[in-house]
């Protein structure tokens, strides 16, 4: 089993088989990595999205990646955060794992993640970063065929959140830079 890779970038740049959006559930854009994911794909990827009829918070959809450099888009709605009591972190770890379960289903070998609901949904980092390194860990231990997965961190900061989650808890095995 690969670790998962931790690196800053901008997802948009991805040479992978899929990136993930950290979509709403209308899955017809918005702001953050939605909106630049949405602008460097252009306009025929908001088509086909339109074709979907949106997607509830922790289910996922995919797409073809249109001019991104990868082959499909994933879109799935993170929940917005209301102070931790509302399912939210149930809710982060089913985005995750539907993804990863979608991209294996369509032959998937790489994927790279945006750092779900810690944006304009106001999940806090910490504790998102430990969500998202447990369900990426606990599903590449039963995934063997997945060669690739990252985190692709937008600020220093947020990299450095999930570098701490990451040697608190995975100490063992190193991540790849
Ligand atoms: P959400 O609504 O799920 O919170 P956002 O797009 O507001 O989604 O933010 C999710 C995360 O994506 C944030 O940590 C933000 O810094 C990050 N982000 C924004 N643009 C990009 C990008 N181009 N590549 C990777 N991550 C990005």
């Amino acid at each position: 089993m690969l670790p998962v890779s931790l690196i800053l970038g901008d997802i948009t740049q991805s040479c992978v088989d899929a990136i993930v959006n950290a979509a709403n559930t209308s899955l017809l854009g918005g702001a953050g990595v939605d909106g630049a994911i949405h602008r460097a794909a252009g306009p025929a990827l908001l088509a086909q999205c339109r074709l979907l009829g949106g997607c509830e918070t922790g289910q996922a959809k995919i797409t073809d990646g249109y001019d991104l450099p990868c082959r499909y888009v994933i879109h799935t709605p993170g929940p917005i955060w209301r102070g931790g009591s509302h399912g939210e972190a149930a809710l982060l770890a089913s985005c995750y794992r539907s993804c990863l379960t979608l991209a294996a289903e369509h032959g998937c070998r790489s994927v790279d993640f945006p750092s779900i609901s810690t944006g304009i949904y106001g999940y806090p980092l910490r504790e998102a970063a430990h969500i998202a390194l447990l369900t990426i860990t606990q599903f590449l231990y039963s995934h063997p065929e997945m060669e690739q997965v990252r985190m692709v961190l937008h600020t220093p900061e947020a990299l450095r959140v999930y570098q701490v989650d990451w040697n608190m808890f995975y100490q063992d095995v190193k991540p790849h830079d």
